[in-house]
């Protein structure tokens, strides 16, 4: 059993929070800048609340942080009641953000200085996966502190791995995302295809899912993707954040990623359809409009 502090109860810190509580029987305090979903929380759980990420941080030996973007966990972090500014020497700071891989190495720097770890450890599994406590967490950093980490982290995770130095979690997240943006295409040009030419969509993809084109997407997704529904799980506002950071590391390190750079404009347009908040398989509605 650890201290342990959350930072960050949205649609994926809440059960992730929670499951450092029920499975881990953690001591765990939560901070949420709505103060009011961390009393939500608090009442769910137990536990308690502090009023600021610094206030959460102070005496914890692990603090896990599950922000939106790079600037907000800036803010977390090194704001002036940010986190950074509490943390116990020798402590870990984890961070769930999907963000960059440049923070990340700038916020390793940081906790050196200040005599503690920093693990960047991006998750995959969507809101299912955090309910059910089956994430894929994707770490970099040091090998001792990722150790500690990890015991704590399984509270949560059914896969869990350090995959280098400091920012390798952010780019093997890149990676992921890389891997199912040209996927989900594929999946929605077939679906749309299956029905222009007449076909039981139900019974085609019945058929092709026990062969080669067999997917999660394809498992999970074919269902609303034939009734047009994407209220389930990761948002396409999302999606053009990951891709974002995709591109721009790849900017840097020179591979080329020409299908995910016309992915990313096909999200562009379906946030002009009002599909900001759909879920990333909407990419069929684009090709139904
Ligand atoms: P979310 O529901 O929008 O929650 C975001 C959380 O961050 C909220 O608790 C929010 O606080 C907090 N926050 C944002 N900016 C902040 C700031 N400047 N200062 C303090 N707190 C701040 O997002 P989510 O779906 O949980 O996603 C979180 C991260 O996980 C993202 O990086 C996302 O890309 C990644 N991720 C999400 C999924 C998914 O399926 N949702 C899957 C894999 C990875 P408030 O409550 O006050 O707004």
């Amino acid at each position: 059993m650890a201290k342990v502090a959350f930072l960050g109860l949205g649609v994926m810190g809440y059960p992730m929070a929670g499951h450092l509580k029920n499975k881990g029987n953690h001591e765990v305090t939560v901070y949420n800048r709505t103060a009011s979903k961390a009393a939500k929380w608090v009442s769910e759980y137990g536990g308690r609340t502090s009023p600021t990420p610094k206030a959460a941080a102070e005496g914890q030996d692990l603090v896990m942080c599950c922000v939106g973007n790079d600037n907000d966990l800036r803010q977390v972090t090194l704001g002036p009641e940010g986190a950074f500014q509490g943390m116990k020497r020798q402590s870990v700071f984890v961070d769930h953000t999907t963000a960059s891989a440049e923070i990340a190495r700038e916020l390793y720097e940081q906790a050196k200085k200040r005599g503690f770890a920093f693990v960047d450890a991006p998750v995959s599994g969507g809101q299912a996966g955090a309910e059910n406590g089956v994430l894929t967490v994707m770490c970099g950093g040091d090998a001792e502190p990722y150790a500690r980490a990890e015991k704590v982290i399984a509270a949560y995770a059914r896969m869990c791995k350090l995959l280098g130095g400091p920012g390798a979690g952010q780019l093997t997240k890149m990676v992921n995302q890389i891997c199912i943006a040209g996927l989900v295409e594929g999946l929605a040009e077939g679906i749309h295809f299956a029905k222009k030419a007449g076909l039981n969509v139900e019974a085609v993809i019945e058929t092709i899912s026990k062969g080669a084109a067999q997917s999660w997407q394809m498992e999970n997704r074919y269902k609303t993707m034939m009734a047009g529904k994407f209220d389930f799980g990761f948002a396409v506002d999302w999606m053009r954040k990951d891709l974002s950071i995709c591109l721009g590391e790849a900017r840097k390190n020179g591979a080329n990623l020409p299908v995910t750079a016309l992915i990313d404009q096909f999200y562009s347009e379906v946030q002009k359809m009002g599909g900001r908040r759909w879920d990333t398989s909407s990419l069929i509605a684009r090709l139904e409009r």
